[in-house]
């Protein structure tokens, strides 16, 4: 991938960005900055806010209660949202943390929590899931933050997804399909907007099986011969999509 300005630290800002544009971070950004990152005053760093592209900013000062940053140069344009749809049955937090970190790594635009019979975490915290994907994509590079939705369970995201969705295709990761690899099955699917769907670590329901297998917009996919865990299943489906279908082409 070509990079640009890759030895600076970048920072997700949520404010217009454009040449000679002064930006005052917030307390915790300042801390970020001044604190953990120990940078100082005329130094530089890359900023993006998801609209803007990517800028040059330079610290131009390093007051403790609100560092403020001069947006210098644009270094990126902003390159369109991914329209990779990602669904997951939440897990633990820690693994949970992990999961939404590389869904946004993997490419996914839109991270959607989905409750279903076996699903071990009902309320989740939006607030700690939206600094995860923050801190992800400002690790990955890339431009955009995905958007977290609220969680939904299972049966209504089917009932609606026709009507909100489109002609989107679920493709969902059957841990009880026939192993087989899912290359011609995503060949298929080649051009048509994608959805991921991960089950939770005790798996889907005989009756959310059934129930998903019924839509016509879902593609059962079998992800290998061997029970992974929903973390492992969520980036190996990404990585198949991806690299078949997605946006490693
Ligand atoms: N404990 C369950 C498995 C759950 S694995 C059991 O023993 O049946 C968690 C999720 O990862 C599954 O719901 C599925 O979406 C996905 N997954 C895991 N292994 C898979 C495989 N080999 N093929 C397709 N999906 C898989």
């Amino acid at each position: 991938m070509p990079r640009s300005h890759k030895t600076l630290s970048r920072l997700f800002i949520d404010a217009p960005l454009s040449a000679g544009a002064s930006v005052e971070l917030g307390r915790e950004q300042t801390n970020y900055v001044l604190t953990v990152m120990r940078m100082k005053a005329g130094e530089a760093l890359v900023v993006f806010n998801g609209r803007d592209g990517a800028w040059m900013a330079r610290i131009a000062d390093a007051h403790r209660k609100g560092a403020v940053l001069e947006i210098v140069v644009q270094t990126q344009h902003q390159t369109p949202k991914s329209d990779l749809w990602f669904g997951f049955a939440p897990l633990k937090t820690g693994r949970l943390d992990y999961l939404v970190q590389k869904a946004t790594e993997m490419g996914a635009g839109v991270i959607q929590p989905v409750i279903t019979r076996y699903t071990q975490v009902q309320k989740l915290k939006a607030d700690k899931l939206v600094a995860n994907v923050i801190e992800a994509a400002e690790q990955c590079e890339v431009l955009s933050v995905p958007e977290i939705r609220a969680e939904v369970g299972l049966t209504e995201l089917l009932a609606h997804w026709q009507q909100t969705q489109g002609l989107r295709r679920l493709v969902f990761c059957d841990e009880s399909a026939p192993t087989h690899s899912p290359l011609r099955q995503l060949r298929d699917l080649d051009g048509l907007p994608i959805g991921i769907l991960v089950g939770p670590e005790g798996g889907f329901s005989d009756d959310e099986r059934n129930h998903l297998l019924a839509q016509g917009f879902v593609v059962p996919i079998s992800l290998g011969p061997r029970i992974l865990r929903a973390d492992t299943a969520a980036v190996a489906a990404l990585t198949v999509v991806q690299s078949i279908i997605g946006d490693w082409r």
